[in-house]
C-alpha cells in the first residue's frame, strides 16, 4: 500500500441499535484501485459501502478521501458516483436525460451537457440510445446506462453496490469484463460489492473479506485464495476439502499421514486442515505412468461420484487413508476420458502438503 492512499478508513464501527453491523473496519485504498467487498449476505458490505457514500452516518470512526476528511459531511459533498443493484434509473426520463442528470444539477452549460451525454453511452457501448427510456432497455443496457450517470461527472470514486446481481450469467460475464476494461482506462479508483467469489477474483485488484460486520482478510485474489488467513476465508472464497488433524511435536496427524509440522508444537492439539481439491493430484492407479511407488504423500482412492461441469469435473473420492471423509478433487474432463475412470474406478492421488492450511 502507498504511503498516501485516496481513500482511508479509520476505526469504523456501526451500530443499529443494540446490533452491531460494523466493527473496527481499518481500511487503505490506492489511487486508481479496483476493490471488491466480499462476504456472504448480512456481513455488512453494503452499510459500508453506504458509509462511503455517506448514505449511512458510521456510529464512530473516521474516513478520508483525496486527503479530505469526509466523515461528516453529506452526499452530495462527496466525490463519488454510483451503481446499485436494481436499475435505479428515473423511469419517466431518456437515456440521455438520466445520464445527464448530475450535470444538470450542477448547472453545466447545455452544449457541454450535450456533448459529454454522447461521449459517456459511446463510452458504455450504447451509441444511439439518448432519445429511449429505461423501459425500452434489456437489464444489461439498463445497468449501462446507471454506469454512464455514475461517471458523467467525472467523480474521483466510482461505488458498485452489487450493479450485475440482477443480470443473468452470461450477461454478468461480459459487463463485468466490460467494467474492469473501464476502469482501467478511465484509472478510477472503484469498490464495487459483490457476494460472488467468483466475480470478486476475476475482477478485484485486491479482495475484502468481510464477515459478520468484521474485515477477515484483505489481499489480492491469488493471495486470499493461496493463503487464506482464517478458515472463513478459506471456505467462503473456493472450494475447500475440511479435514480434522492433529499437531503433535513436530508432525502433523492427518488420515493416515503422518507429515513435518511447519513448526514445533509444545502441546499437542487437534486442528483442521483446510486442502483445494486442486492440490490433491490424480494418477491413473493402474498403468505404469504415476507417481514414484514409494512417494510418501500418494494414496489409493476410489471414484464415488462424478459431478459434471464442462471442462473439469469435480470427483467426489473415498479412501481408507481418509476414512470416514471424503475428499473431492478436480479433475479434467479429457483425463477422465482418457482414462476411461468412472464410479467405482480406482484412482492413485497425492497430497500436496505444502498446500495445506492448518488452522
Ligand atoms: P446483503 O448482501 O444481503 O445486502 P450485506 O453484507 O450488504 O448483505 P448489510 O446490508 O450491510 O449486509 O447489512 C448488515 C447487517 O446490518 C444486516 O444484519 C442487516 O440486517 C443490518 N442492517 C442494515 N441496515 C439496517 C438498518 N437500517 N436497520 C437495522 N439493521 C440494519
Amino acid at each position: 500500500m502507498t504511503a498516501d492512499p485516496f481513500l482511508s478508513l479509520r476505526n469504523i464501527y456501526k451500530t443499529f441499535g443494540s446490533f452491531t453491523a460494523l466493527s473496527q473496519i481499518n481500511l487503505d485504498i490506492a489511487r486508481g484501485e479496483f476493490i471488491c467487498f466480499l462476504g456472504p449476505s448480512g456481513c455488512g458490505k453494503t452499510t459500508l459501502l453506504r458509509i462511503i457514500a455517506g448514505l449511512e452516518t458510521q456510529s464512530s470512526g473516521t474516513l478520508t478521501q483525496g486527503g479530505r476528511d469526509i466523515s461528516r459531511l453529506p452526499p452530495a459533498e462527496r466525490d463519488y458516483g454510483i451503481v446499485f443493484q436494481s436499475y435505479a434509473l428515473f423511469p419517466n426520463l431518456t437515456v440521455a436525460a438520466n445520464v445527464a442528470y448530475g450535470l444538470v444539477n450542477r448547472k453545466t452549460p447545455r452544449a457541454q451537457v450535450e456533448a459529454r451525454v454522447s461521449e459517456l453511452v459511446k463510452l458504455v457501448r450504447l451509441p444511439g440510445s439518448e432519445g429511449k427510456y429505461p423501459s425500452q432497455l434489456s437489464g444489461g443496457q439498463q445497468q449501462r446506462i446507471a454506469l454512464a450517470r455514475a461517471l458523467a461527472t467525472s467523480p474521483g470514486l466510482l461505488l458498485l453496490d452489487e450493479p450485475l446481481s440482477a443480470l443473468d450469467a452470461l450477461e454478468r460475464v461480459r459487463l463485468r469484463q466490460e467494467i474492469r476494461a473501464l476502469q482501467q482506462k478511465l484509472g478510477i479508483t472503484t469498490i464495487m460489492v459483490t457476494h460472488d467469489q467468483e466475480e470478486a477474483l476475476s475482477i478485484a485488484d485486491r479482495i475484502v473479506v468481510m464477515n459478520h460486520g468484521v474485515i477477515e482478510q484483505v489481499g489480492t485474489a491469488l493471495e486470499v485464495y493461496r493463503e487464506p488467513a482464517t478458515p472463513f476465508v478459506a471456505d467462503f472464497v473456493g472450494k475447500v476439502n475440511v479435514l480434522p488433524g492433529r499437531l503433535e511435536g513436530e508432525h502433523l496427524h492427518v488420515g493416515s499421514f503422518r507429515l513435518p509440522a511447519r513448526e514445533r508444537v509444545d502441546t499437542a492439539r487437534d486442528v483442521k486442515i483446510y486442502l483445494r481439491p486442486e492440490d490433491v493430484l490424480a494418477r491413473p492407479a493402474v498403468s505404469g505412468a504415476g507417481f514414484a511407488a514409494d512417494d510418501p504423500h500418494m494414496f489409493e482412492a476410489v471414484i464415488e461420484k462424478i459431478e459434471f461441469l464442462g471442462s473439469f469435473c469435480h470427483v467426489h473420492v473415498r479412501s481408507d487413508a481418509f476414512h470416514p471423509h471424503r475428499l473431492i478433487v478436480y479433475l479434467s474432463l479429457n483425463f477422465l476420458s482418457e482414462q476411461s475412470l468412472a464410479v467405482d474406478s480406482p484412482l492413485r492421488l497425492r497430497l500436496m502438503p505444502e498446500r495445506m492450511r492448518v488452522f
